[in-house]
Protein backbone atom coordinates (compact mmCIF):
# COMPACT_ATOMS: atom_id res chain seq x y z
CA UNK A 1 0.00 0.00 0.00
CA UNK A 2 1.52 3.21 -0.93
CA UNK A 3 -1.62 5.16 -1.18
CA UNK A 4 -0.18 7.07 -4.52
CA UNK A 5 -3.43 7.69 -6.60
CA UNK A 6 -2.63 8.06 -10.31
CA UNK A 7 -5.34 9.75 -12.71
CA UNK A 8 -4.66 8.35 -16.33
CA UNK A 9 -6.77 8.61 -19.75
CA UNK A 10 -6.33 10.32 -23.13
CA UNK A 11 -4.53 13.35 -23.63
CA UNK A 12 -7.51 16.70 -23.41
CA UNK A 13 -9.81 14.72 -21.24
CA UNK A 14 -9.36 17.02 -18.53
CA UNK A 15 -6.68 15.12 -16.23
CA UNK A 16 -4.58 18.10 -15.68
CA UNK A 17 -7.81 20.03 -14.44
CA UNK A 18 -9.11 17.66 -12.11
CA UNK A 19 -5.38 16.74 -10.62
CA UNK A 20 -5.29 20.67 -9.88
CA UNK A 21 -8.52 20.33 -8.10
CA UNK A 22 -7.09 17.61 -5.90
CA UNK A 23 -4.16 19.15 -5.05
CA UNK A 24 -5.65 22.66 -4.85
CA UNK A 25 -3.20 24.57 -6.97
CA UNK A 26 -4.60 26.27 -10.31
CA UNK A 27 -1.59 27.65 -11.57
CA UNK A 28 -0.36 24.34 -13.92
CA UNK A 29 -1.07 25.40 -17.52
CA UNK A 30 -4.37 23.35 -19.46
CA UNK A 31 -4.88 24.02 -23.08
CA UNK A 32 -7.24 22.74 -25.88
CA UNK A 33 -4.19 21.77 -28.16
CA UNK A 34 -2.78 18.52 -26.20
CA UNK A 35 0.55 18.34 -25.57
CA UNK A 36 1.32 20.95 -23.57
CA UNK A 37 3.96 20.93 -21.20
CA UNK A 38 2.59 21.52 -17.58
CA UNK A 39 4.98 21.93 -14.46
CA UNK A 40 2.99 19.94 -12.35
CA UNK A 41 2.84 16.13 -12.54
CA UNK A 42 2.06 15.39 -8.79
CA UNK A 43 0.91 16.67 -5.38
CA UNK A 44 -0.62 16.00 -2.15
CA UNK A 45 -4.19 15.54 -2.07
CA UNK A 46 -5.62 16.67 1.43
CA UNK A 47 -9.31 15.04 2.29
CA UNK A 48 -10.92 13.83 4.93
CA UNK A 49 -8.47 13.42 7.17
CA UNK A 50 -6.21 11.73 4.97
CA UNK A 51 -3.12 12.98 3.10
CA UNK A 52 -2.01 11.28 -0.04
CA UNK A 53 -0.44 11.87 -3.12
CA UNK A 54 -2.17 12.50 -6.60
CA UNK A 55 0.09 11.84 -9.97
CA UNK A 56 -0.98 13.20 -13.42
CA UNK A 57 -0.05 10.59 -15.52
CA UNK A 58 -0.99 13.35 -18.45
CA UNK A 59 2.52 15.11 -17.83
CA UNK A 60 4.21 11.96 -18.76
CA UNK A 61 3.31 11.43 -22.07
CA UNK A 62 5.24 12.48 -25.15
CA UNK A 63 2.62 13.76 -27.96
CA UNK A 64 3.96 13.05 -31.60
CA UNK A 65 1.07 11.15 -33.23
CA UNK A 66 2.53 7.66 -33.34
CA UNK A 67 4.17 6.83 -30.13
CA UNK A 68 1.22 8.57 -27.89
CA UNK A 69 -1.27 5.40 -27.97
CA UNK A 70 1.61 3.19 -26.84
CA UNK A 71 2.75 5.92 -24.49
CA UNK A 72 -0.72 5.65 -23.10
CA UNK A 73 -0.66 1.77 -22.76
CA UNK A 74 2.76 2.00 -21.09
CA UNK A 75 1.59 4.58 -19.04
CA UNK A 76 -1.67 2.34 -17.97
CA UNK A 77 0.34 -0.92 -17.29
CA UNK A 78 2.75 1.91 -14.82
CA UNK A 79 0.43 2.94 -13.02
CA UNK A 80 -1.47 -0.03 -12.68
CA UNK A 81 2.01 -1.59 -11.13
CA UNK A 82 2.91 1.22 -8.81
CA UNK A 83 -0.30 3.10 -8.05
CA UNK A 84 -2.83 2.25 -5.16
CA UNK A 85 -6.17 3.47 -6.70
CA UNK A 86 -6.11 4.40 -10.45
CA UNK A 87 -8.61 7.06 -11.56
CA UNK A 88 -9.59 6.52 -15.28
CA UNK A 89 -10.68 9.93 -16.97
CA UNK A 90 -12.46 9.80 -20.13
CA UNK A 91 -14.34 12.88 -21.34
CA UNK A 92 -18.36 12.68 -22.11
CA UNK A 93 -18.10 15.35 -25.04
CA UNK A 94 -16.25 12.53 -27.10
CA UNK A 95 -18.03 9.95 -25.98
CA UNK A 96 -16.21 6.22 -25.80
CA UNK A 97 -13.30 5.89 -28.35
CA UNK A 98 -11.38 3.03 -29.13
CA UNK A 99 -8.85 3.77 -27.18
CA UNK A 100 -11.04 4.22 -23.98
CA UNK A 101 -12.27 0.96 -24.72
CA UNK A 102 -8.63 -0.47 -24.92
CA UNK A 103 -7.13 1.25 -21.85
CA UNK A 104 -11.18 -0.24 -20.34
CA UNK A 105 -10.00 -3.67 -20.52
CA UNK A 106 -6.50 -3.30 -19.11
CA UNK A 107 -8.16 -2.02 -16.11
CA UNK A 108 -10.82 -4.39 -15.69
CA UNK A 109 -8.06 -6.94 -15.89
CA UNK A 110 -5.88 -5.46 -12.78
CA UNK A 111 -7.17 -6.05 -9.21
CA UNK A 112 -6.36 -2.49 -8.30
CA UNK A 113 -9.77 -0.22 -7.62
CA UNK A 114 -10.42 1.39 -10.60
CA UNK A 115 -12.99 4.81 -11.00
CA UNK A 116 -14.35 5.88 -14.05
CA UNK A 117 -14.50 9.10 -13.81
CA UNK A 118 -16.58 10.98 -16.98
CA UNK A 119 -15.42 14.91 -17.20
CA UNK A 120 -17.11 17.45 -18.87
CA UNK A 121 -20.59 16.20 -17.51
CA UNK A 122 -21.41 20.51 -16.79
CA UNK A 123 -24.87 20.25 -17.77
CA UNK A 124 -28.35 17.90 -17.23
CA UNK A 125 -28.44 17.66 -21.08
CA UNK A 126 -24.12 15.88 -21.01
CA UNK A 127 -25.61 13.86 -17.84
CA UNK A 128 -27.57 11.92 -20.80
CA UNK A 129 -25.13 11.58 -22.86
CA UNK A 130 -22.61 10.28 -20.26
CA UNK A 131 -25.00 7.52 -19.27
CA UNK A 132 -23.32 4.97 -22.43
CA UNK A 133 -20.23 5.14 -19.50
CA UNK A 134 -22.32 2.33 -17.70
CA UNK A 135 -21.42 0.08 -20.55
CA UNK A 136 -18.03 0.05 -19.82
CA UNK A 137 -18.94 -1.97 -16.55
CA UNK A 138 -16.88 -0.14 -13.76
CA UNK A 139 -19.34 -0.63 -10.85
CA UNK A 140 -17.22 3.23 -9.21
CA UNK A 141 -18.52 5.51 -12.64
CA UNK A 142 -18.95 8.80 -11.61
CA UNK A 143 -19.43 11.89 -13.75
CA UNK A 144 -17.74 15.26 -13.01
CA UNK A 145 -16.74 18.89 -14.08
CA UNK A 146 -13.88 19.66 -13.29
CA UNK A 147 -13.75 23.01 -15.00
CA UNK A 148 -16.04 23.97 -11.53
CA UNK A 149 -14.94 21.58 -9.55
CA UNK A 150 -18.68 19.44 -9.43
CA UNK A 151 -18.96 15.88 -8.54
CA UNK A 152 -15.28 15.82 -7.55
CA UNK A 153 -15.73 16.10 -3.43
CA UNK A 154 -18.02 12.25 -4.72
CA UNK A 155 -15.02 10.90 -6.01
CA UNK A 156 -12.73 11.74 -3.26
CA UNK A 157 -15.21 10.42 -0.56
CA UNK A 158 -15.38 7.19 -2.44
CA UNK A 159 -11.54 6.68 -2.41
CA UNK A 160 -10.79 7.52 1.07
CA UNK A 161 -11.54 3.97 2.27
CA UNK A 162 -8.72 2.72 -0.30
CA UNK A 163 -6.06 5.06 1.49
CA UNK A 164 -4.38 4.01 4.67
CA UNK A 165 -3.82 6.33 7.33
CA UNK A 166 -0.12 7.04 7.15
CA UNK A 167 1.08 8.14 11.21
CA UNK A 168 3.91 10.41 10.72
CA UNK A 169 5.80 8.12 13.55
CA UNK A 170 8.08 9.38 15.88
CA UNK A 171 11.28 6.87 14.94
CA UNK A 172 14.45 6.78 16.77
CA UNK A 173 16.05 4.81 14.04
CA UNK A 174 16.09 7.66 10.72
CA UNK A 175 15.03 5.84 7.73
CA UNK A 176 16.77 7.22 4.41
CA UNK A 177 16.09 6.75 0.77
CA UNK A 178 17.97 7.83 -2.04
CA UNK A 179 16.22 9.17 -4.72
CA UNK A 180 17.37 10.21 -8.41
CA UNK A 181 17.10 10.36 -11.59
CA UNK A 182 17.59 7.37 -13.77
CA UNK A 183 22.03 6.96 -14.03
CA UNK A 184 22.66 9.08 -11.45
CA UNK A 185 24.05 6.71 -9.35
CA UNK A 186 21.60 5.49 -6.87
CA UNK A 187 22.61 1.71 -7.48
CA UNK A 188 25.87 1.97 -7.50
CA UNK A 189 25.45 4.32 -4.03
CA UNK A 190 23.76 1.59 -2.29
CA UNK A 191 25.88 -1.47 -3.55
CA UNK A 192 28.93 0.76 -2.15
CA UNK A 193 27.37 0.58 1.07
CA UNK A 194 26.75 -2.71 1.12
CA UNK A 195 30.46 -3.12 0.37
CA UNK A 196 31.63 -0.92 3.36
CA UNK A 197 28.92 -2.18 5.54
CA UNK A 198 29.24 -6.47 5.80
CA UNK A 199 27.04 -6.66 8.63
CA UNK A 200 23.69 -5.97 7.44
CA UNK A 201 21.58 -6.69 10.62
CA UNK A 202 17.83 -6.88 9.67
CA UNK A 203 16.13 -6.85 6.50
CA UNK A 204 12.49 -6.52 7.10
CA UNK A 205 9.41 -5.78 4.95
CA UNK A 206 8.70 -2.65 4.29
CA UNK A 207 4.83 -1.51 4.23
CA UNK A 208 5.04 -0.99 0.14
CA UNK A 209 4.89 -5.01 -1.61
CA UNK A 210 8.61 -3.79 -2.85
CA UNK A 211 10.30 -1.85 -0.53
CA UNK A 212 12.88 -3.19 1.47
CA UNK A 213 14.05 -1.21 4.95
CA UNK A 214 17.60 -2.57 5.84
CA UNK A 215 18.53 -1.50 8.95
CA UNK A 216 22.78 -0.06 9.15
CA UNK A 217 24.78 -0.25 12.58
CA UNK A 218 28.42 -0.43 11.55
CA UNK A 219 30.68 2.76 12.52
CA UNK A 220 27.92 3.58 15.26
CA UNK A 221 25.95 4.83 12.63
CA UNK A 222 22.06 3.30 13.13
CA UNK A 223 19.83 3.82 10.36
CA UNK A 224 17.50 2.32 7.80
CA UNK A 225 17.80 2.29 3.84
CA UNK A 226 14.31 2.16 2.25
CA UNK A 227 15.25 0.60 -0.89
CA UNK A 228 12.41 0.46 -3.51
CA UNK A 229 12.85 -1.98 -5.34
CA UNK A 230 13.56 -0.30 -8.28
CA UNK A 231 17.03 1.09 -6.92
CA UNK A 232 18.65 -2.75 -6.42
CA UNK A 233 17.23 -4.72 -9.71
CA UNK A 234 16.17 -2.26 -12.19
CA UNK A 235 16.25 -5.20 -14.63
CA UNK A 236 13.50 -4.61 -16.93
CA UNK A 237 14.17 -1.49 -18.27
CA UNK A 238 10.48 0.29 -18.21
CA UNK A 239 8.93 1.80 -21.32
CA UNK A 240 8.38 4.76 -19.59
CA UNK A 241 11.22 4.90 -17.23
CA UNK A 242 10.41 8.58 -15.93
CA UNK A 243 7.09 7.84 -15.22
CA UNK A 244 8.14 4.84 -13.63
CA UNK A 245 11.18 6.30 -11.65
CA UNK A 246 8.83 9.04 -10.21
CA UNK A 247 6.27 6.76 -9.13
CA UNK A 248 9.40 5.34 -7.26
CA UNK A 249 10.41 8.48 -5.76
CA UNK A 250 6.73 8.82 -4.26
CA UNK A 251 6.69 5.77 -2.46
CA UNK A 252 10.77 5.78 -1.09
CA UNK A 253 9.82 9.85 0.43
CA UNK A 254 6.50 8.56 1.61
CA UNK A 255 8.43 6.04 3.62
CA UNK A 256 11.58 7.84 4.70
CA UNK A 257 12.22 10.73 7.02
CA UNK A 258 15.16 11.69 4.99
CA UNK A 259 15.82 12.18 1.37
CA UNK A 260 19.12 11.81 -0.41
CA UNK A 261 18.28 13.40 -3.57
CA UNK A 262 21.14 12.73 -6.23
CA UNK A 263 22.28 14.49 -9.06
CA UNK A 264 24.34 13.32 -11.55
CA UNK A 265 27.65 16.15 -11.83
CA UNK A 266 27.47 15.90 -15.73
CA UNK A 267 23.87 16.89 -15.90
CA UNK A 268 23.56 19.14 -13.46
CA UNK A 269 19.66 20.12 -11.68
CA UNK A 270 17.04 19.38 -13.81
CA UNK A 271 13.48 20.16 -13.67
CA UNK A 272 12.70 16.66 -12.23
CA UNK A 273 15.40 16.91 -9.72
CA UNK A 274 13.24 19.99 -8.36
CA UNK A 275 9.98 18.33 -8.47
CA UNK A 276 11.22 15.76 -6.22
CA UNK A 277 12.95 18.48 -4.05
CA UNK A 278 9.36 20.21 -3.84
CA UNK A 279 7.39 16.88 -3.00
CA UNK A 280 10.18 15.89 -0.07
CA UNK A 281 9.92 19.99 1.27
CA UNK A 282 6.20 19.32 0.99
CA UNK A 283 5.91 16.26 2.64
CA UNK A 284 8.50 18.07 5.59
CA UNK A 285 11.05 15.14 5.17
CA UNK A 286 14.90 16.08 5.49
CA UNK A 287 17.02 16.70 2.93
CA UNK A 288 20.52 15.80 1.81
CA UNK A 289 21.88 16.72 -2.03
CA UNK A 290 24.15 14.36 -3.24
CA UNK A 291 26.08 15.50 -6.39
CA UNK A 292 27.50 12.11 -7.58
CA UNK A 293 30.23 11.52 -10.56
CA UNK A 294 32.05 14.19 -9.10
CA UNK A 295 35.34 12.62 -10.50
CA UNK A 296 34.37 13.38 -14.23
CA UNK A 297 34.19 17.22 -13.54
CA UNK A 298 36.87 17.66 -11.05
CA UNK A 299 39.71 20.22 -11.62
CA UNK A 300 37.13 21.16 -14.88
CA UNK A 301 37.12 25.41 -14.80
CA UNK A 302 34.46 26.77 -13.06
CA UNK A 303 33.23 23.37 -11.62
CA UNK A 304 34.75 24.01 -8.35
CA UNK A 305 32.06 22.85 -5.64
CA UNK A 306 31.87 26.28 -4.04
CA UNK A 307 30.38 27.38 -8.07
CA UNK A 308 28.26 24.83 -7.97
CA UNK A 309 26.85 25.50 -4.60
CA UNK A 310 26.19 28.52 -5.41
CA UNK A 311 24.09 27.80 -8.07
CA UNK A 312 22.47 25.17 -7.01
CA UNK A 313 21.37 27.34 -3.86
CA UNK A 314 20.23 30.11 -6.18
CA UNK A 315 18.15 27.14 -8.17
CA UNK A 316 16.74 25.97 -5.07
CA UNK A 317 15.73 29.26 -2.93
CA UNK A 318 13.83 30.24 -1.04
CA UNK A 319 14.40 26.95 0.86
CA UNK A 320 18.19 26.15 -0.14
CA UNK A 321 19.38 25.94 3.29
CA UNK A 322 20.49 22.45 2.81
CA UNK A 323 23.74 20.16 3.04
CA UNK A 324 25.30 19.16 -0.21
CA UNK A 325 27.69 16.64 -0.64
CA UNK A 326 30.06 16.14 -3.79
CA UNK A 327 30.69 12.87 -3.92
CA UNK A 328 32.46 10.20 -6.44
CA UNK A 329 31.23 6.72 -5.62
CA UNK A 330 32.82 5.16 -8.47
CA UNK A 331 36.39 6.29 -6.67
CA UNK A 332 34.96 6.08 -3.28
CA UNK A 333 34.73 9.35 -2.26
CA UNK A 334 33.13 10.80 0.30
CA UNK A 335 30.40 7.95 0.82
CA UNK A 336 30.06 8.09 4.45
CA UNK A 337 29.87 11.95 4.53
CA UNK A 338 26.82 11.66 2.71
CA UNK A 339 25.36 9.04 5.27
CA UNK A 340 26.63 11.26 8.07
CA UNK A 341 24.96 14.55 6.27
CA UNK A 342 21.67 12.53 6.49
CA UNK A 343 21.86 11.81 10.11
CA UNK A 344 22.77 15.66 11.06
CA UNK A 345 19.54 16.56 9.04
CA UNK A 346 17.64 13.56 10.83
CA UNK A 347 19.27 15.18 14.00
CA UNK A 348 18.09 18.43 13.23
CA UNK A 349 14.65 17.37 12.35
CA UNK A 350 14.15 16.04 15.29
CA UNK A 351 15.18 19.11 17.52
CA UNK A 352 12.64 20.77 19.83
CA UNK A 353 13.39 23.90 20.71
CA UNK A 354 11.72 24.86 24.64
CA UNK A 355 8.48 27.48 24.71
CA UNK A 356 11.37 29.67 26.90
CA UNK A 357 14.57 29.65 24.50
CA UNK A 358 12.20 30.49 21.16
CA UNK A 359 10.08 33.46 23.01
CA UNK A 360 13.41 35.06 24.31
CA UNK A 361 14.76 34.72 20.62
CA UNK A 362 11.27 36.27 19.34
CA UNK A 363 10.98 38.83 21.41
CA UNK A 364 14.99 39.75 20.71
CA UNK A 365 13.84 39.32 16.96
CA UNK A 366 10.48 41.24 16.12
CA UNK A 367 12.04 44.19 19.37
CA UNK A 368 15.07 44.75 16.59
CA UNK A 369 12.86 44.26 13.26
CA UNK A 370 8.98 44.46 13.97
CA UNK A 371 6.43 43.53 11.36
CA UNK A 372 5.58 46.10 8.83
CA UNK A 373 2.20 47.64 8.34
CA UNK A 374 -0.54 45.95 6.09
CA UNK A 375 -2.50 48.88 4.71
CA UNK A 376 -2.48 50.59 7.38
CA UNK A 377 -3.04 47.80 10.49
CA UNK A 378 0.04 46.32 12.24
CA UNK A 379 0.53 42.80 13.00
CA UNK A 380 1.75 42.14 16.62
CA UNK A 381 3.15 38.52 17.27
CA UNK A 382 2.66 37.66 21.42
CA UNK A 383 4.48 34.27 21.35
CA UNK A 384 4.92 31.19 19.95
CA UNK A 385 5.56 27.49 20.73
CA UNK A 386 7.13 24.50 18.97
CA UNK A 387 4.22 21.87 17.95
CA UNK A 388 5.04 18.03 19.26
CA UNK A 389 5.46 16.63 15.65
CA UNK A 390 7.91 14.51 14.12
CA UNK A 391 9.16 17.38 12.16
CA UNK A 392 9.53 21.32 13.20
CA UNK A 393 6.39 23.00 13.08
CA UNK A 394 6.14 26.61 15.13
CA UNK A 395 2.48 27.93 16.11
CA UNK A 396 3.14 31.91 16.24
CA UNK A 397 -0.37 33.17 18.00
CA UNK A 398 -1.00 36.84 17.01
CA UNK A 399 -3.85 39.42 17.10
CA UNK A 400 -4.13 39.13 13.25
CA UNK A 401 -2.47 36.77 10.80
CA UNK A 402 -3.34 38.85 7.56
CA UNK A 403 -1.01 41.63 9.28
CA UNK A 404 1.67 39.65 8.91
CA UNK A 405 3.44 40.03 5.46
CA UNK A 406 4.77 37.07 3.54
CA UNK A 407 8.04 38.70 2.96
CA UNK A 408 8.22 38.90 6.77
CA UNK A 409 7.15 35.09 7.45
CA UNK A 410 10.35 34.66 5.49
CA UNK A 411 12.53 36.82 7.40
CA UNK A 412 11.76 35.29 10.31
CA UNK A 413 12.58 31.83 8.93
CA UNK A 414 15.59 32.98 7.75
CA UNK A 415 16.86 34.62 11.63
CA UNK A 416 15.68 31.69 12.55
CA UNK A 417 17.63 29.14 10.26
CA UNK A 418 20.70 31.55 11.83
CA UNK A 419 19.49 30.84 15.09
CA UNK A 420 18.77 27.58 15.59
CA UNK A 421 20.02 24.80 13.02
CA UNK A 422 17.49 23.20 11.12
CA UNK A 423 19.73 22.67 8.25
CA UNK A 424 18.32 20.12 5.57
CA UNK A 425 15.20 20.87 7.38
CA UNK A 426 12.27 22.03 5.71
CA UNK A 427 10.19 24.51 8.81
CA UNK A 428 6.57 25.22 9.14
CA UNK A 429 5.82 28.43 11.04
CA UNK A 430 1.68 28.85 11.30
CA UNK A 431 0.70 32.06 11.93
CA UNK A 432 -2.83 31.52 14.34
CA UNK A 433 -5.06 34.18 15.68
CA UNK A 434 -4.92 34.87 19.43
P1 LIG B 1 -5.54 16.54 -19.98
O1 LIG B 1 -4.76 16.59 -21.26
O2 LIG B 1 -6.32 15.27 -19.87
O3 LIG B 1 -4.76 16.84 -18.77
O4 LIG B 1 -6.67 17.70 -20.11
P2 LIG B 1 -6.67 19.20 -19.54
O5 LIG B 1 -6.89 19.23 -18.09
O6 LIG B 1 -5.49 19.91 -20.09
O7 LIG B 1 -8.00 19.74 -20.20
C1 LIG B 1 -8.21 19.73 -21.60
C2 LIG B 1 -9.28 20.76 -21.95
O8 LIG B 1 -10.55 20.37 -21.41
C3 LIG B 1 -8.99 22.14 -21.38
O9 LIG B 1 -9.33 23.11 -22.33
C4 LIG B 1 -9.91 22.24 -20.19
O10 LIG B 1 -10.28 23.56 -19.91
C5 LIG B 1 -11.10 21.43 -20.66
N1 LIG B 1 -11.86 20.90 -19.53
C6 LIG B 1 -11.37 20.28 -18.43
N2 LIG B 1 -12.37 19.94 -17.58
C7 LIG B 1 -13.52 20.36 -18.16
C8 LIG B 1 -14.90 20.32 -17.78
O11 LIG B 1 -15.26 19.85 -16.68
N3 LIG B 1 -15.81 20.85 -18.64
C9 LIG B 1 -15.42 21.40 -19.84
N4 LIG B 1 -16.39 21.89 -20.62
N5 LIG B 1 -14.14 21.48 -20.22
C10 LIG B 1 -13.19 20.97 -19.40
P1 LIG C 1 21.05 4.57 -11.00
O1 LIG C 1 20.24 4.39 -12.25
O2 LIG C 1 20.80 5.91 -10.39
O3 LIG C 1 20.91 3.46 -10.03
O4 LIG C 1 22.59 4.64 -11.50
P2 LIG C 1 23.72 3.52 -11.49
O5 LIG C 1 24.22 3.29 -10.13
O6 LIG C 1 23.26 2.34 -12.26
O7 LIG C 1 24.87 4.27 -12.27
C1 LIG C 1 24.72 4.67 -13.63
C2 LIG C 1 26.09 4.69 -14.29
O8 LIG C 1 26.91 5.71 -13.69
C3 LIG C 1 26.87 3.38 -14.13
O9 LIG C 1 27.53 3.14 -15.35
C4 LIG C 1 27.85 3.70 -13.01
O10 LIG C 1 29.03 2.93 -13.14
C5 LIG C 1 28.14 5.16 -13.24
N1 LIG C 1 28.54 5.85 -12.01
C6 LIG C 1 27.93 5.80 -10.80
N2 LIG C 1 28.59 6.56 -9.90
C7 LIG C 1 29.65 7.12 -10.55
C8 LIG C 1 30.69 8.01 -10.16
O11 LIG C 1 30.80 8.46 -9.02
N3 LIG C 1 31.57 8.37 -11.13
C9 LIG C 1 31.49 7.90 -12.41
N4 LIG C 1 32.39 8.33 -13.30
N5 LIG C 1 30.51 7.05 -12.80
C10 LIG C 1 29.60 6.65 -11.90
Amino acid sequence: MNNIVAIVGRPNVGKSTFFNRLVGKRQSITDDVSGVTRDRQYGMCDWGGKNFPVVDTGGFVLHSDDVFEKAIRAQVRTAVEEASVILFMCDVMTGITDLDAEVADMLRRSKKPVFLVVNKVDNHHRLLDAQEFWTMGFEQTFFVASVNGSGTGDVLDEILPFIENVEDMENEIPRFCIVGQPNAGKSSFLNALIGEERAIVTDIPGTTRDTTHTHYTKFDRNFYLVDTAGIRKKAKVHEDLEFYSVMRAIQAIEESDICMLMIDATQGLQQQDLSIFGLAKDRNKGIVIIVNKWDLVEGKESNTPRDWEEKLLHKLAPFNDVPIVFMSVLEKQRIMRAIDAAIDVHQNRSRKITTSVINDWLQETIGSHPPPSVKGRFGTIKYMTQLPIAYPIFALFCNNPNYIRDDYKLYLENRMRQRFNFKGVPITLSFREK
